[in-house]
């Protein structure tokens, strides 16, 4: 049900203590998993060790049940949305979310993917994400709300196990990131796949997550639903 497991992690980047220092985190296959807590306290580098960006230094990462520890990023059948959207400024909307399809399509033969099964998957997210109207347009043409679509379109339509989600509303002012909430929520109901999301904000871990895991200082703290895990004294 592509759950991810970090089993006995660990990640440094230098002689100091561990960046992130984990015995065990199951994260459940199609949940809402919210990594939440103070600003460097390891939730980037967590999601970097999942993403396959970032080597750990000991352990394994499984995802749906496969060591992929020393598989490529591009490989496990994740997707990364980062803080800034990263989006190609020359490109348009719709080339931006095909991008990576269209590599994809290079150099594997046989991923099936033909100009007709990218166009309708490019389409089906621009549909998802309100985002057909603006297919011609380039980012510096869109609103942060926009832009903030646009990435998670360009992860989406590569239809990955698990959705990773680092810091996704820090870029959107405070109206906009209440309505962002609700579309998030919204959408990983209707893929029904696993996302994991960053954010040092308590209040957005609270709102959204189906799983919390509470991080401080490299460590998790506390794992459950928001009522489990806010009930504790
Ligand atoms: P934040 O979580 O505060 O939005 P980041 O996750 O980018 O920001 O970084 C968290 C902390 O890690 C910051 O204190 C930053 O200076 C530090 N950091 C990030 N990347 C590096 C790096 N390459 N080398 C050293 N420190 C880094
Ligand atoms: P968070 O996402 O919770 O803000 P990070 O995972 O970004 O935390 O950072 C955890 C710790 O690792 C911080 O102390 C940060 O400064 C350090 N760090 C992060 N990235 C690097 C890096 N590339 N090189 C050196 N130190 C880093």
């Amino acid at each position: 049900s592509a759950g991810v497991l970090l089993d006995g992690v660990t990640k440094r980047y230098d002689d100091d203590s561990p960046a992130l220092d984990v015995d065990r985190l199951h994260i459940p296959g199609q949940s809402l998993t919210v990594l939440v807590g103070p600003s460097g306290c390891g939730k980037s580098t967590a999601l970097g060790v999942v993403s396959g960006l970032i080597p750990p230094t000991d352990g394994r990462v499984l995802i749906d049940g496969t060591d992929v520890t020393d598989v490529s990023p591009g490989r496990r059948g994740v997707s990364m949305v980062f803080q800034d959207f990263a989006l190609y400024p020359h490109m348009t909307v719709e080339r931006n979310i095909s991008f990576g399809l269209r590599l994809q399509a290079k150099h594997d033969r046989k991923s099936g993917l033909d100009r007709v099964e990218i166009e309708r998957r490019v389409a089906q997210a621009c549909d998802s994400l309100g985002l057909s109207e603006l297919r011609h347009r380039r980012p510096a043409q869109l609103s942060g709300g926009q832009r903030q679509r646009v990435g998670l379109a360009r992860a989406i339509v590569r239809q990955p196990k698990v959705l990773l989600l680092d810091e996704p509303l820090s870029a959107l002012d405070a109206q906009l990131r209440q309505q962002a909430r609700v579309e998030l929520v919204r959408l990983h109901r209707e893929l029904g796949n696993t996302v994991v999301l960053v954010t040092h904000d308590q209040l957005e871990a609270l709102s959204m997550a189906t799983h919390l895991v509470v991080m401080n200082n490299a460590k998790v703290l506390q794992v459950g639903s928001p009522a489990e895990v806010y009930r504790r004294p």
